[in-house]
């Protein structure tokens, strides 16, 4: 062997242990070492010169096989037909050869495609049989999956059963993944407890449904698109991806809204569009898929051992970009918390000219051991603020500044109290503090008051005619008026946009006072299972545990608030000045026959947690309450039910067995 040709297998070699290595942290330990460009670098590298090189390859090669593993925590699941992989392409110019290959290989010209949105989850597998959910499972190494059924069951989007006449056997394959909302929730609760976040929504995915324990996968909140059948018998006559589209959700199995089905044409538009607007999303997307429409001509194409040759993935660049950090700033925010700020060289990420990135806190800055003047590289995600995610390369020598935390608030001085990994300053009145308070209030986030901007919050406070929450409602058009550049029109559209938000939800009002843990997600959820301010006040921690995705943190932070005197003082005076919070009224899924109704689940039940049972009824609309009473409409009795069975045959209240239970939760409402 030449010591060129010792160097192309040295290289080689490494690559294969190096993916490997990666797709163990990837897979199994929801741990990725790298990230996903560096990756798809790497597989390209190995590719090439599995390409040029033939003779090179191993038979253990990451490129011949699906990358995932299947843990042996799990029980097995054999998948049949394998669940597979996709290819990658990542230029228009790669779309013409793919469309090449497909038409070579079908001998057949200009079919349709179908393009979807390449979720960014992983990768699952869910058998009917007899219209019945019987088994879930993830793709493992695409040969062998792990048996999480349990948790698939708890994902409140998967159906227990099949809506309508039931085909004998179905196995569907889909994208499990986490919304960018309970993304962030889950985050703060295990920064809260100490435990690492996860590095994104995949991971928290993933994370979360490879679970031992059902409950914990239940307690996140986690969603699902179908997107694919793996087996089904012959009454479910399938043709093609269109038809599928149609077809599944018809049998209550959830798919995108936004696959189409078109010509090479509308696939590069297709492309373009989701590329320009994937922050539009509240979940991850790293590009689209493209697959032949047509199930006959898809059999004559095949598949290799890793992918099908009818169907690619055309992946979106990376929005991650190196540069050096110039400074460093302390930035105070409305609750306090003293974050700091990565001033930048400038920098183009995406076509988005990037000057400034969070570090998050200064447990992170500690963790990045990063430096002024060091190399580092910068992530931009949809409309969130860029943040820097990793030291590349560190200012030899002499490196600059260290990052120290400060020991005073930048805006008032006064001292900061360290909370966990904050720093927080705790100063009421601290300015900067109140201001971004108000500009919170009136944002998107908050109130959204639509013409009441940031640069409006600031005068008027500067003017000191904004001092609390509650002036926003006294504001009249005169104080507006005696601003200088405030016009008689916009006067009026700022007045306008003020009286819009005087009667609102709870669930808006909740989230515009900027509770700690509080925000729009979780806000719905809380207003959804209070109802009403007037319950609300008189919730206990406990009570607001009872609702489901409430953990600890919340329960005391809406309760402490809520319990503050300062804070009611600020609510009666809102109320006062013409603020009205309305009932939260929940659209219920309105073919469900448990929506509307209540029901208290006693005893242990074979197939689910008593909260995987509870996360089921609210997912369809109805209530889960703790203990029987007049309004109870059904007990879900188990094994060892105890009092509640007792109580509910005095009431005279219907006792469902668990199978009677599922059998409702598929049903439709005949009212
Ligand atoms: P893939 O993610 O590139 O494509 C296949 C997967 O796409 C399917 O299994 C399915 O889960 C998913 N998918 C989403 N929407 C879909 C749709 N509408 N139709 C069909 N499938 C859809 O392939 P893979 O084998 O799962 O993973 C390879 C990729 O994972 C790499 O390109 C890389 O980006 C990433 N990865 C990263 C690391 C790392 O260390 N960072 C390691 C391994 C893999």
């Amino acid at each position: 062997m030449t010591g060129n040709k010792k160097e192309i297998t040295a290289r080689y070699n490494d690559l294969c242990d190096l993916i490997i290595k990666y797709n163990r942290h990837y897979y199994d330990l929801n741990d990725p070492l790298v990230d996903d460009s560096e990756y798809d670098a790497l597989m390209r590298e190995l590719l090439d010169l599995e390409a040029r090189h033939p003779f090179l390859k191993r038979v253990d090669s990451p490129s011949a096989r699906v990358g995932g593993y299947a843990s042996p925590t799990f029980s097995e699941v054999p998948h049949d037909p394998p669940m597979l992989s996709l290819g990658n392409i990542f230029t228009p110019e790669e779309l013409s050869d793919f469309d090449a290959r497909c038409r070579k290989g079908a001998g057949a010209g200009g079919f349709a495609y179908s393009m979807e949105l390449k979720y960014d989850g992983l990768a699952v597998e869910v058998v009917y049989e007899q219209g019945r959910l019987r088994q879930g499972s993830t793709r493992g190494n695409g040969d062998v999956g792990e048996d999480v059924t349990r948790n698939i069951a708890a994902i409140g989007k998967v159906p227990p059963a099949v809506r309508g006449a039931a085909p004998g056997y179905l196995s569907v394959r889909g994208e499990v993944f986490m919304r960018h909302g309970e993304f962030e929730r889950l985050n703060r609760e295990r920064e809260e407890i100490g435990e690492p976040a996860f590095a994104n929504p995949r991971n928290a995915a993933a994370g979360s449904l490879r679970q031992l324990d059902p409950a914990i996968t239940a307690k996140r909140s986690l969603d699902v698109v179908f997107y694919a059948v793996g087996r089904a018998s012959a009454e479910l006559s399938l043709h093609d991806q269109k038809t599928l589209f149609e077809i599944l959700p018809a049998l209550g199995l959830p798919v995108s809204g936004e696959a189409r089905v078109g010509t090479l044409d509308e696939i590069r538009e297709y492309y373009d569009h989701w590329l320009e607007n994937r922050h539009t999303l509240d979940f991850d997307i790293d590009g689209i898929v493209i697959k032949v429409n047509d199930f006959g001509l898809r059999d004559i194409l095949g598949s290799t051992s890793k992918a099908p040759r009818w169907a690619v993935a055309w992946k979106f660049p990376a929005r991650e970009a190196v540069t050096v950090m110039e400074s460093v700033d302390f930035q105070v925010g409305r609750t306090g918390i003293v974050t700091p700020v990565a001033n930048l060289h400038p920098i183009n990420i995406g076509g988005v000219i990037v000057k400034r990135a969070t570090l998050h806190n200064f447990k992170e800055v500690e963790r990045l051991d990063v430096r002024v003047g060091d190399t580092i590289k910068v992530i931009r995600s949809g409309d969130v603020i860029p943040k820097v995610i990793e030291v590349v390369k560190k200012e030899g020598g002499e490196r600059a500044v260290e990052i120290v935390p400060p020991d005073t608030c930048p805006s008032c001085g006064s001292p900061l109290r360290r909370e966990e990994i904050y720093l927080r300053c705790v100063n009421a009145g601290c300015e900067t503090k109140r201001l971004e308070g108000l500009k919170f209030f009136a944002s998107k986030d908050g109130m959204d008051i639509e013409f009441f901007g940031p640069e409006l919050v600031a005068r008027l406070y500067a003017a000191g005619r904004l001092d609390t929450i509650a002036d926003f409602y006294k504001i009249t058009r005169e104080s507006l008026l005696d601003l200088d550049r405030m016009g008689e029109k916009l006067a009026d559209k700022v007045l306008e946009s003020i009286n819009a938000r005087r009667r609102v939800p709870l669930s808006r009002f909740l989230q515009s006072l900027g509770i700690r843990n509080v925000g729009g997600h979780i806000a719905a959820v809380i207003a959804e299972g209070a109802g009403s301010l007037g319950t609300l006040f008189g919730m206990s921690v406990d009570d607001l545990m009872k609702i489901r995705e409430v953990g600890p943190g919340v329960a005391e932070s809406v309760h402490g608030f809520l319990r503050d005197e300062a804070n009611r003082r600020l609510i009666d005076d809102m109320i006062a000045s013409g603020l009205v919070v309305e009932e939260e009224t929940v659209e219920r899924p309105a073919d469900s026959a448990v929506s509307g109704k209540t029901f208290v689940v006693t005893g242990t039940l074979s197939r689910f947690s008593r909260q995987e049972a509870e996360a089921l009824i609210k997912n369809l609309g109805g209530r889960a309450a703790g203990s029987v009473s007049g309004k109870t409409d059904y007990v879900v009795a188990g094994d060892s039910p105890g009092s509640k069975l007792d109580k509910a045959s005095k009431l005279g209240i219907k006792v469902l067995t668990e199978d009677e239970f599922i059998a409702l939760t598929g049903e439709k409402s005949d009212e």
